[in-house]
């Protein structure tokens, strides 16, 4: 028996997928770029041959994030490059997916306009309607905290009906991320995660995974990566795997400093809809409680127009407006600029950073209060 402790995910971060230490050599040894490795006579058997099937950079960063999941990762170019692979290699001319209507756009998008066309018929449903539309099909899709209206649902309850309905279930992990939430545990056949958000956590890559505990299906992804392209770069990749050990310490920050805006806005009258799954009184945060060990970055809230949003993005001095979240960058902006969300005009999208959550709540309030 293993008698080592069981050590926490803050501690895990910090040495996670490291080598074996080594009289002389780096703790992260650096990225190794290479496209063909040196590969004489017979390819079989040979460990690297062409970065395209594989990269030892790549394959130590998912060898962190498996100490995480708690399952096999495969690392792609991108979030989306993971739900290509994902829904590419479950689904087939005549399955059918089921996707909850309140995941993100560019997955929903990715559905309609590539999966429809090859004949496979894609349910979008309300999350009332999920399970009817789970009814045949080999796949459910849903995400929890979604984006960007940050409704929580029942992960394991989800994951319990699809598995009745003879269905695979993924989990769209991304604005929680692994060591928030642990979807596998959870009982979810695949955890999807956007690296390019938390994980990596500098506004400055795109990358994206897929944990499973099937070997088989671990297997096909790679198969797709390599067959497909859609291969991570490995400077991108260390760059990451450079950024994990700060994870924890990252996600406190900006989980205080979330919390702490989402409970200043909630007490202004003039700011509606506040979200956030720890927010006590959240629509989410009982089942958020049950199923999450910290409440991530993003918030969202309602200031009444697009006027008005625009103004508070414009006079805000530590929130920068931009796309994305998870950075250590506090950022934000006005949804609805992008269309295709159900959202309304002054709809703001918030990821709070690592900025001092004083200095963060009082710029808010500044840009707030200004004429
Ligand atoms: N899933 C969610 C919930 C996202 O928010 C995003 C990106 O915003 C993605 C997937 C796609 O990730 P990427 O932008 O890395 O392709």
């Amino acid at each position: 028996m293993d008698a080592r402790p069981q050590h926490g995910d803050g501690t895990r971060v910090v040495r996670a997928g490291l080598p074996e230490p080594e009289q002389g050599t780096a703790f992260l040894p650096g990225p190794v770029f290479a496209a063909p490795f040196h590969l004489r006579g017979d390819v079989e058997g040979s460990r690297w041959g062409y970065s395209r099937y594989g990269n030892p950079t790549w394959e130590r960063y998912e060898a962190a994030l498996s100490e995480l999941e708690g399952g096999e990762v495969v690392l792609f170019a991108s979030g989306m490059a993971a739900a290509a692979a994902l829904l590419l290699t479950s689904l087939r001319p005549g399955s059918a997916v089921a996707i909850d209507q309140d995941c993100y756009l560019n997955v929903r998008r990715l559905a309609r306009t590539h999966l429809e066309p090859r004949g496979v018929e894609v349910r979008l449903a309300p999350h009332g309607e999920l399970l009817d539309a789970l009814q045949g099909a080999e796949l459910l899709w849903l995400e929890s905290p979604s984006n960007p209206k940050l409704d929580v649902y029942d992960v394991a309850a989800l994951a319990e009906a699809a598995r009745s309905a003879g269905a695979l279930s993924v989990v769209d992990n991304t604005t929680a991320g692994p060591l928030n939430q642990k979807v596998l545990d959870l009982g979810a056949d695949f955890a999807l995660t956007s690296a390019t958000k938390h994980l990596s956590g500098h506004a400055d890559l795109m990358l994206g995974y897929v944990a499973t505990r099937d070997a088989e299906r671990a297997a096909a992804l790679r198969d797709w990566r390599r067959d497909a392209g859609a291969v991570p770069g490995p400077f991108e990749t260390w760059l990451a795997h450079r950024s994990l050990p700060t994870l924890a310490l990252r996600l406190e920050r900006a989980g205080a400093n979330a919390l702490a805006l989402a409970e200043r806005l909630s007490a202004r009258e003039d700011v509606s809809g506040v979200r956030y799954p720890g927010l006590p009184g959240d629509l989410g945060h009982e089942i958020a409680r049950r199923q999450m060990s910290g409440f991530g970055s993003v918030i969202a809230f309602d200031l009444g127009s697009r006027e008005r949003a625009e103004r508070f993005l414009a006079g805000a001095e530590l929130v920068t407006e931009a796309t994305s979240f998870g950075g250590v960058h506090t950022t934000a902006e006005r949804r609805l600029r992008w269309g295709g969300d159900d959202v309304p005009e002054g709809f703001i999208r918030l990821s709070a950073g690592c900025e001092e959550t004083a200095d963060l709540v009082a710029d808010v309030e500044r840009a707030l209060d200004a004429p």
